[in-house]
C-alpha cells in the first residue's frame, strides 16, 4: 500500500527519469571546478534567476549561511523574520559559525516584513551596535507567496539603506508558478537568492546560492571551509539539472491539490482550515487538541503520515496525486465518525 506522505515536500523519492539522469552524469572534482556536470547546473540556475554565477551546495541550510557570510563580516547584523528558517530553525548558523548578529522581526499575516518596522530596527552607526548590513526575506513564506509589488519596495528600501537583499527561495519556483512570472523576474530584486532543489522540485539533495560573480567567489570560499566542497558531485547535479528542466511546471498540480486537500477537509466540521488561504503546497490545518494525537495514529495505520502538533502543516509534493488527496480527506473524515460513535458507545453504556 502506497505510502502518502504530506509531512513535508522533502520527502519525495528521485523517479526513475531522474535516476537515469543522474546514472549518466559525467564528472570531475568540482573542488577543481572541473564537474562539467556541477557547471552545467550552475550556469543552467544562475541563468534562469538572472545572475551572473551559482554554486551548489548540499542544503538550504549551507545555501541560506553562505548568502548570509557573502553579505556580512564578523560583527555585523542582519534583519530577519522571527519565524524564517534563516533565523528559527538553521541551529543559528550566522551566529554560531559567522559571527553574525540576527535581528529577528515578526512577520505580517502575508509574509513580509513591515518595512516601517525594518527601518526602526537598522542601528546607527554607533560602536555599542552591531553593523547592520542586511535583510533576508522568505519567499513562499509558509506557503505565502510575497507580493511583487513588495518587493520592487523592498529593493528600493534596501538601497536607500544601504543594506544587502538576501532571499531564502527554498521555495522560490513554488512562489513564480504561482503568480504566472519567471522566477528572474522575482530573483531580480535580490542581490543573493537560495533556492532548495530537495523540496517541490524532487530532488534528492542540494540547493543553489545564485547572485553577483563576486557575492559568489566569496560564498564559494566559505562553503569549503564549512565542508561543503564536493568532488564528483555530478552524479547529484544531475538530479537538479533534471529537476529544473521537468519538475518546475507541474508544481501547479501541487498547489491544485492542495486547494483539493483543503477544499475537502473543510467539510470536516471538527477541523479548522481556510481554502481560500492555500496558495502555494501547503494547507494549514487545526486539529481538536484532545483528539490530534489519536488521529494521527488512526493515519499513520492506513499509511498516511502528517505533522506534528495539532496546527498541522500539510504538503503536497511530485508524489502525491488528487487520488492520494481524496483518499485522505475520507480517511480523517472516517476517523471522526468512528470517534463520535465511541463517544456515543461510551455515553450509552
Ligand atoms: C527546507 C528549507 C530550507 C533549507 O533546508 P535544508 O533542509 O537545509 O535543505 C531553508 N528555508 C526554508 C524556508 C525551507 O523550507
Amino acid at each position: 500500500m502506497k505510502e502518502i506522505d504530506l509531512r513535508s515536500d522533502t520527502v519525495t523519492r528521485p523517479t526513475s527519469g531522474m535516476r537515469a539522469a543522474m546514472a549518466a552524469a559525467d564528472v570531475g572534482d568540482d573542488v577543481y571546478g572541473e564537474d562539467p556536470t556541477v557547471n552545467r547546473l550552475e550556469s543552467l540556475a544562475a541563468g534562469m534567476l538572472g545572475k551572473e554565477a551559482a554554486l551548489f551546495v548540499p542544503t538550504g541550510t549551507q545555501s541560506n549561511l553562505l548568502g548570509v557570510m557573502a553579505h556580512c563580516e564578523r560583527g555585523d547584523e542582519y534583519i530577519v523574520g522571527q519565524q524564517a528558517h534563516t533565523y528559527k530553525y538553521e541551529g543559528g548558523g550566522a551566529a554560531v559559525l559567522g559571527s553574525i548578529q540576527p535581528q529577528p522581526l515578526e512577520f505580517e499575516a502575508d509574509g513580509t516584513l513591515d518595512l516601517e518596522r525594518v527601518a526602526a530596527a537598522i542601528k546607527p552607526d554607533d560602536s555599542h551596535f552591531a553593523r547592520t548590513r542586511l535583510l533576508c526575506l522568505e519567499n513562499t513564506q509558509g506557503g505565502k507567496v510575497l507580493p511583487l509589488a513588495y518587493l520592487e519596495r523592498v529593493h528600493a528600501f534596501a538601497r536607500a539603506h544601504g543594506l544587502g537583499l538576501h532571499l531564502d527561495g527554498a521555495r522560490l519556483f513554488n512562489a513564480a508558478v504561482e503568480q504566472k512570472v519567471a522566477v528572474r523576474e522575482i530573483a531580480h530584486w535580490f542581490d543573493t537568492v537560495s533556492v532548495c532543489l530537495s523540496k517541490g522540485l524532487g530532488a534528492p539533495v542540494g540547493s543553489v546560492l545564485c547572485a553577483s560573480a563576486a557575492h559568489i567567489a566569496k560564498a564559494r570560499r566559505w562553503r569549503k571551509v564549512l565542508g561543503g566542497g564536493m568532488r564528483q558531485a555530478g552524479v547529484l547535479a544531475a538530479a537538479g539539472i533534471y529537476a529544473l528542466e521537468n519538475h518546475v511546471e507541474r508544481l501547479a498540480q501541487d498547489h491544485a491539490n492542495a486547494g483539493r486537500l483543503a477544499h475537502g477537509l473543510s467539510a470536516i466540521s471538527e477541523l479548522r482550515v481556510e481554502p481560500r488561504a492555500v496558495q502555494t503546497n501547503m494547507v494549514f490545518v487545526d486539529l481538536p487538541a484532545q483528539r490530534a494525537d489519536a488521529l494521527r495514529t488512526f493515519l499513520h495505520a492506513r499509511n498516511v503520515r502528517i505533522g506534528s502538533g495539532t496546527r498541522v502543516r500539510m504538503v503536497t509534493h511530485l508524489d502525491i496525486d488528487a487520488h492520494d488527496v481524496d483518499a485522505v480527506v475520507s480517511a480523517m473524515g472516517e476517523f471522526f465518525v468512528a470517534y463520535a460513535a465511541s463517544r456515543a458507545a461510551l455515553h450509552a453504556g
